[in-house]
């Protein structure tokens, strides 16, 4: 007998998750007879639940927080990107049984960069993007892996502990990924620029939970930023956070947490159903998202 579809979202916590409205909303439009739950699973119990998978005749998991480095040890395959990212957030049953993972986030990340263009070349052969990344998790890393997909290739990591950071200024790959202490978050110019020189530009991506409803907002100053800059937040509770509205008060170029949250679950939805989530309803998917 056929078994419909079925996918979910593992955590713990796990009833935040936003997943379950977007695979099954996309489920819907395209008429599958599919469904994609939320599983809550203890730290204690990772292993078990991921190798139960196949028994449980789901297509695959997407996996939250604090399980993404930890299932890396219980599949049969990783994708390379979960190699360079250190973490994986989409689990895939085979249809042989084996289990196979996945960073979408990479995805997620790489995407909305790459609408908004190809980074700045203010020479021949040379980009001048400068990248700068703000925390050192599993987010932050996804974040230069995705930003190197789209292109960019010039980062500084900002932590509260430039310990945290070197490993990530390590991925980003030497002389071009340099940590740094939190406090350091500025932009980068060049001493010949003019204000609005625009040889150079910023992407600036904050990868922490600051600016989250209840948090501290993320301490930045966007005065002496280049205009051209893209100003990238992955919180998306609120949607609109002190960071991106301080972005748009100022005319540079935003990406929302939503954003970034869609795009990696279009990837996953692929992975798991076999075909192409249907974007072209996103505004929709958004709008359902924001009153969820
Ligand atoms: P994580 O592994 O726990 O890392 C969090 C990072 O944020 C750490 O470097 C931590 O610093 C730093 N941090 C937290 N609070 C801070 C503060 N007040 N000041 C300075 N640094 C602070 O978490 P994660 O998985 O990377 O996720 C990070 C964020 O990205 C979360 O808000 C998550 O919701 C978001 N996210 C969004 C999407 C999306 O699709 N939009 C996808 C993935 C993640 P310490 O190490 O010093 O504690």
């Amino acid at each position: 007998m056929m078994l419909p579809p079925s996918a979910g979202v593992i955590g713990w916590p796990v009833a935040h998750s936003k997943s379950p409205i977007i695979h099954r909303f996309w489920l819907n439009k395209l008429g599958l007879d599919g469904d994609y739950g939320r599983f809550p699973v203890h730290p204690d119990n990772l292993g078990t639940a991921i190798r139960a998978l196949p028994a449980l005749g789901l297509r695959g998991v997407n996996v939250t927080i604090p399980h993404k480095v930890t299932t890396m040890a219980h599949l049969d395959a990783v994708d390379p990107l979960c190699t360079r990212a250190g973490a994986v957030n989409t689990v895939v049953v085979n249809t042989d049984g084996s289990l196979s993972g996945y960073n979408t986030d990479v995805i997620g990340v790489a995407e909305p960069l790459r609408a908004l263009g190809v980074p700045r070349q203010a020479y021949p052969n040379h980009v001048a993007t400068y990248v700068q990344i703000i925390g050192a998790g599993g987010a932050a890393r996804a974040a230069i892996v995705g930003a190197i997909a789209a292109g960019y290739g010039d980062f500084e990591i900002f932590a509260r502990s430039t310990e945290k950071a070197k490993p990530l200024a390590e991925l980003a790959g030497a002389p071009f990924g340099e940590a740094l202490p939190l406090g350091r978050l500025r932009p980068t110019r060049n001493d010949d620029d003019g204000r609005d020189d625009q040889r150079y530009s910023h992407v600036v991506i904050n990868a922490t939970s600051m600016g989250m409803v209840g948090n501290d907002p993320v301490q930045i100053d966007l005065t002496h930023y280049y205009p051209d800059t893209i100003v990238f937040d992955m919180v998306y509770a609120p949607l609109e956070t002190p960071l991106l509205a301080a972005a748009r008060a100022r005319g540079l170029r935003t990406i929302d947490g939503l954003q970034m949250l869609v795009a990696q679950a279009a990837a996953a939805f692929e992975l798991f159903y076999g075909v192409a989530a249907p974007r072209g309803h996103d505004d929709e998917l958004r709008a359902i998202l924001v009153n969820a």
